[in-house]
């Protein structure tokens, strides 16, 4: 197999969060390397810890230790004010689609690179480029209230390709969508994937997002990877009980 250049690296990352009596641990030790222009996968039962791992991949979350790297630059050795930097490299898109309510999609989508000094001109340049994108250049001036779900998701998508990202992560980002919806999501996912040569993590609990568009996927169970490998091999014949369990 060709070497791959690797794009985000996690290295015995743990993370705990401080309770009333002692700590939880929710991740414990997760190493993981994700290569150049893939499609990753993270499933996982609810609670099993897959958005506090996105969380800590862009340094939303601070790991409690270990390290993470993206495209061969620590973050996790980063001061504030340069990871700021660093997470224009990275979009994410939610469940919740977190638009600007108040904006139309135009300005939702400027709206990043206003704050990131571009002027307003080129911004907006921009922004229509990525809605045509995918495929809103139509409805410009539509706010999000008058947007199906499926076209929040893209307005969300547009705005996450403002920065011109090397990473999109999407924490449950089709969970909120009916199934028609949710395929064409992901065909413009796979499309952005091939066109820009982005690399997605995408991370859910259905099955059947990871089987349509992933090509590796890891099992993550109680905070820890349980498995890890191609998904046509991980879906026939899982090899741990989590595994089982989520794909039977
Ligand atoms: P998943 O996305 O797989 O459903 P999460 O990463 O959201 O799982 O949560 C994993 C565990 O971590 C849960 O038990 C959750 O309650 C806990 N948790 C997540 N974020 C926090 C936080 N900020 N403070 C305390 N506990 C948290
Ligand atoms: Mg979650």
């Amino acid at each position: 197999m060709e070497k791959k250049e690797i794009m985000i690296r996690l290295e015995g990352v743990s993370k705990s969060f401080p309770q009333k009596r002692g700590s939880l641990e929710v991740l414990k030790d997760v190493d993981l390397e994700i290569a150049k222009g893939e499609v990753f996968g993270i499933i996982g039962m609810s609670g099993a810890g897959k958005s506090t791992l996105v969380r800590c991949i862009n340094l939303l979350e601070r790991p409690t230790s270990g390290r993470v790297y993206l495209d061969g630059q620590e973050l996790t050795c980063l001061a504030e004010k340069d990871l700021r930097q660093q997470r224009h490299s990275m979009g994410m898109i939610f469940q919740q689609f977190h638009l600007l309510m108040q904006r139309t999609a135009l300005e939702n989508v400027c709206f990043p690179l206003e704050i990131s000094g571009v002027s307003k001109e080129k911004a907006k340049a921009r922004a229509v480029e990525l809605l045509e994108l995918v495929g809103l250049g139509e409805r410009l001036g539509a706010y999000p209230s008058q947007l199906s779900g499926g076209q929040k998701q893209r307005v969300a998508i547009a705005r996450a390709l403002a920065t011109e990202p090397k990473v999109l992560l999407c924490d449950e980002a089709t969970s909120a969508l009916d199934p028609n919806t949710t395929a064409g999501v992901l065909r413009l996912l796979k499309d952005i994937n091939e066109r820009l040569g982005i690399t997605i993590v995408v991370i859910t609990h259905e099955m059947s997002v990871i089987q349509e568009i992933c090509n590796r996927v890891a099992i993550i169970d109680g905070g820890q990877i349980a498995e890890m490998g191609g998904v046509e091999e991980i879906f026939r014949a899982p090899k741990t009980k989590a595994g089982r369990e989520l794909v039977y």
